[in-house]
């Protein structure tokens, strides 16, 4: 399902010891104030960025390889990015567990299930009734568009494709994103908020103009990291997962212990 990093043609250093156990030694150094790049509007350079390679090593060799998603199969990465919208990861194994011993975790057992039924399977995962929705839409756009096969429908050119999951109710962007390359093998760069404080902390993202309070759109963050990268999926997959890594391990929301970080070096 996944491209190794080896055949994307990306080497990278690995761990020492292997996956990483250190834990973080908190009360370090915060970092300084969330800082907004100012200036002018995004540029798109359409070079690929050393420097942003170099945050991908730090991490990869710190934390090793992530190998997401964490899934048996392709369906269950689809509802996993359905489910784990506005949850814990935690809440979602619990509904997938369910799903999976009612004999409904795949098309079709999702196919012969009411949005109801399924409600009452997924419950623990929060927002259960529009989520249901969503499932059966996803299945639904499977069956009309693709004739029923997933292998089908992730041969679609990505914009199109993407643009059939942006459709449905219930997948925004990170959503549909996640499926694409997770579940697709797609090369979309997939943007959620722990990259977003990431590159808030550390200076980097498109130029903005200083009067914008607004956070950055998605689209425009998923422009910029997608115009400075090599476009290969598996450096995507993995780039994401270890950005999730660092914010749920050093780069916390209120404390953010960067003595401990493998970006400490690249603070501004
Ligand atoms: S990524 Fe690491 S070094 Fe950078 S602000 Fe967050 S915790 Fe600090």
């Amino acid at each position: 399902m996944r491209q190794t990093l080896e055949s994307a043609g990306l080497t990278v250093r690995q761990p020492r010891n292997g996956r990483s156990s250190r834990r973080p030694a908190c009360g370090g150094r915060p970092a300084g104030p969330a800082v907004a790049s100012a200036k002018a509007a995004p540029r798109y350079d359409r070079v690929v960025d050393e420097d942003l390679l170099d945050y991908y090593a730090l991490l990869h060799r710190h934390f090793g390889p992530q190998d997401w998603w964490p899934a048996r199969t392709r369906l269950e990465v689809m509802v996993g990015a359905v489910l784990v919208q506005n949850t814990s990861w935690r809440n979602v194994e619990y509904a997938l567990q369910r799903l999976r011993a009612a004999r409904r975790l795949s098309l079709p057992g999702l196919r012969a299930t009411s949005a109801a039924d399924l409600g009452r399977l997924i419950r623990s995962s929060g927002f259960w009734r529009p989520k249901a929705r969503c499932l059966k839409a996803l299945v639904a756009l499977v069956d009309q568009q693709h004739g029923g096969r997933l292998d089908r429908m992730f041969r679609t050119p990505t914009a199109g494709l993407r643009a059939q999951l942006l459709a449905l109710p219930g997948v925004g962007p990170e959503t549909a994103d996640n499926i694409l390359l997770y579940a697709g093998g797609h090369a979309t760069f997939v943007v959620d908020a722990y990259t977003r404080r990431v590159l808030d902390r550390h200076n980097l993202g498109p130029e903005i103009s200083s009067a914008a309070a607004q956070p950055l759109p998605y689209e425009t963050l998923r422009g910029w990291f997608e115009a400075r990268l090599p476009r290969q999926a598996a450096l995507y997959n993995e780039f994401h997962a270890l950005l999730v890594a660092v914010g749920k391990q050093y780069c916390h929301k209120k404390t953010p212990c960067c003595r401990a970080c493998p970006l400490r070096a690249k603070l501004p």
